[in-house]
């Protein structure tokens, strides 16, 4: 970083790295760094995020037989009908079907509106105004990887810079010394001038970027995108912060792929369609099919044609659910007491 200060003096604050094996070991790691960042930020800035599927959208027929239905309540009864064939499972605060009024659709679970994008975005977490662009299912890997690889590029930034950060301060006379030295325009505190400043940025970005990467670590290893952060999802039986969570392990993998050689590069790995997501809580469900991986006969019968059960990523899905469960100690608890056929929460919904 600081190669093309001059080194003809030997008590220059700012020497170049003399020794040649450290410098290849520095041009070396920054530039994979570089590269890595490089191609993580464009992949999460130019994916198109995923919009749901044509399933999901309203038929001419069902949209006119809705606007003919003044009253929520009847409009709700449609939309009920329409959601069955479906695999959604979250619901509205106040218990309804979830329907966006733009789009004309009945939104997946995890599925949100952007006002941004003026779309409805499959897992969407939030629209990033650093990437212009909404981060959802299509690019939360690569999102991931932008903030590890832009976190490690400012650290190594730090690190390597930090030896020359001290000599600027340390190294002979006074700070207003230094000062003078710069206004005069000496070649080597121009020079002196770009330490500092790189030295200020790379540990300031160091610093907002590990706080945002270590949050989607958290969100990751929950299985919840910052909107569920913020307001839990809503199952049929209520809220449910943990709904979506399968455990770390499947969590993590959901994002990232079941191939380890995927992890660390930006080439899209997560599980599943973003349209559906296994949850644990899908055999509580009498109304929706017994699994979300479209076993059920019935079903497959009623939806033939339909994109949804014959799908490559359900096998995903119904191996993350089927594989051994690895709970976390108080899910497990919590995962019992759901399990309980006489959930009274469910008793009122299938009454209603
Ligand atoms: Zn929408
Ligand atoms: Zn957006």
């Amino acid at each position: 970083m600081a190669e093309h200060v001059d080194s003809h003096n030997e008590n220059h604050p700012t020497q170049s790295i003399e020794d040649t094996g450290e410098k290849v070991v520095y041009l070396l790691v920054y530039h994979v760094v570089f590269i890595m960042f490089v191609w993580a930020y464009w992949q999460t800035i130019f994916t198109k995020p995923m919009n749901p599927l044509k399933e999901f959208h309203l038929s001419h027929s069902d949209k006119e037989l809705l606007e003919r239905e003044d009253r929520g309540e009847s409009q709700q009864e449609i939309l009920r009908r329409i959601a069955k064939d479906l695999p959604i499972y979250t619901r509205t605060n106040s218990g309804a079907i979830r329907f966006c009024d733009r789009c004309q659709l009945l939104k997946p679970d995890r599925c949100h509106h952007c006002s941004v994008c003026d779309k409805c975005i499959l897992k969407m977490d939030h629209h990033c105004p650093w990437v212009n662009n909404c981060v959802g299912f299509a690019n939360y890997k690569f999102f991931m990887l932008f903030l590890l690889y832009s976190l490690l590029y400012c650290l190594f930034i730090t690190a390597t810079d930090l030896q020359y950060f001290i000599k600027f301060w340390t190294a002979g006379g006074r700070a207003h010394f230094r000062l003078k030295e710069y206004l005069n325009g000496l070649p080597d505190t121009q020079a002196k001038f770009h330490i500092l400043f790189l030295f200020f940025s790379a540990s300031m970005f160091s610093v907002s970027l590990a706080s945002l990467f270590i949050y989607h670590c958290w969100l990751v290893c929950k299985n919840r995108s910052t909107l569920e952060a913020v307001r839990s999802p809503v199952f049929r039986h209520g809220t449910d912060k943990n709904g979506f969570s399968l455990g770390f392990s499947k969590n993590f993998r959901q994002v990232f792929g079941d191939e380890v050689k995927y992890w660390p590069i930006p080439v899209f790995s997560s599980l599943g369609d973003g349209c559906s997501f296994p949850t644990c809580l899908v055999n509580l469900d009498p109304e929706q099919p017994s699994s979300p991986t479209g076993s059920n006969p019935a079903n497959k019968s009623a939806a033939e044609g339909r994109q949804f059960p014959s799908k490559p990523l359900r096998e995903s899905q119904s191996r993350l659910l089927t594989s051994t469960p690895s709970w976390s100690e108080n899910e497990t608890a919590t995962d019992k007491d759901r399990k309980g056929a006489s959930n009274p929460g469910m008793t009122i919904e299938n009454e209603a």
